[in-house]
């Protein structure tokens, strides 16, 4: 919610409304009216500056209902109104299956679609894998819920992509999450994925979609002013699976940087967007590349298929296949002798040493 701003103040901006606000990332006062148009217009100027689309292009927007997609949802409708991108925007929503959060957070989904007039598709894991998460995590335990989740969905929003026609999918990832990303990694030792983490635009391996993240420099709390002022619908409870403690500490952390230093959330991705490896030991015969935390990922090319699933993959078996097969050893396990041997985490721990 906005800091509270002497009450005779006027807008920086305009010099004739009363402003209601100090904007979080440089705390200038601002009414109404010019943080709306300065929100959206630093999003647009992003858009442009980074290329991020091109004329005619379909473009999936990843919704999930929350503040974040929702908000981008209204920001994208607005610019490509307003500066006539010619896009052909679509929602595309992931049903992880988990019951009392994600089928609330679908309802939303679906007012979403027709407040914003955009065609919506929902793919379910269920469909895609026979597994939801409620079943994961009965079978393995909540403690590697998010690793689970991320790879599955990362494939599901492709296979959603895909099955539209679709080859550019963005999300509401904002500057807070980059900045926690950067942080974590370097917590975490993990230089290799820095330079990945800050990027707005990224592939997964071997796959023909393409992610942006146009709100890579917008502040998560002027997100949430943004969808309050244009009183959005949005939903807010947290997922059932909370995401893992260390992740956690980070976004603590930045929390009260944030507090002392409002910049420091650029001033991290910057630094993000500055640190390159200066070497990355790499096996010219074999391509296969070892990262600085010891990792390899494997000698195969874009464009090969996973052999249980055929989904593309660069390696053999895609990560999510690798996955699964933990899942069905330990339900295997439960079924006989009613242990689990927590398979499904071991190959977790596999899972990390690959092409991540
Ligand atoms: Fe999935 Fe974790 Fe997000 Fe829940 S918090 S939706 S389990 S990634």
């Amino acid at each position: 919610m906005p800091s509270a701003v002497k009450i005779n103040a006027l807008c920086e901006l305009c010099h004739c409304r009363k402003a209601v606000m100090r904007r979080p990332k440089n705390l200038q006062k601002l009414c109404k009216e010019c943080f709306i148009h300065v929100f959206e217009t630093e999003i647009h100027r992003t858009i442009q500056r980074e290329h991020l689309f091109y004329r005619g292009e379909s473009v999936a927007i990843g919704a999930s209902g929350g503040k974040d997609s929702t908000v981008l949802a209204a920001v994208m409708k607005t610019l490509n109104e307003r500066y006539d991108y010619g896009l052909h925007l679509i929602l595309l929503s992931i049903d992880e299956g988990i019951v009392g959060y994600r089928d609330d957070s679908l309802a939303t989904v679906k007012r979403n679609q027709s407040q914003y007039e955009m065609p919506l598709e929902i793919v379910s894991y269920k469909q895609l894998y026979d597994w939801t998460m409620d079943e994961i995590v009965a079978c393995s335990g909540i403690k590697s819920s998010c690793t689970y989740c991320g790879v599955l969905r990362r494939q599901a929003l492709d296979r959603g992509a895909l099955k539209l026609e679709v080859h550019h999918v963005i999300t509401g990832h904002n500057a807070d999450d980059m900045a926690e990303t950067v942080l974590l990694n370097i917590l975490r030792g993990d230089t290799a994925r820095i330079e990945q983490s800050v990027n707005i635009t990224t592939n997964s391996q071997g796959s023909p979609v393409k992610r942006s993240k146009p709100f890579k420099y917008a502040y998560e709390k002027e997100i949430v002013l943004y969808a309050h002022y244009r009183k959005l619908d949005y939903f807010s409870t947290e997922c059932t699976y909370a995401p893992e403690a260390f992740r956690g500490t980070a976004r603590t952390l930045l929390k009260n940087l944030e507090l002392v230093r409002p910049s420091c959330i650029l001033d991290i991705i910057h630094s993000g967007e500055q640190l390159k490896l200066k070497h990355k030991r790499r096996n010219a015969s074999s391509e296969m590349e070892v990262r600085s935390n010891g990792s390899v990922s494997l000698p195969n090319k874009d464009g090969n298929r996973c052999e249980r699933c055929g989904y593309l993959s660069t390696n053999r078996i895609c990560k999510a296949c690798i996955l699964l097969e933990g899942l069905e050893i330990n339900r295997a396990k439960v079924q006989i002798d009613g242990t689990s041997v927590d398979g499904a985490a071991k190959l977790t721990k596999t899972l990390e040493h690959l092409a991540f």
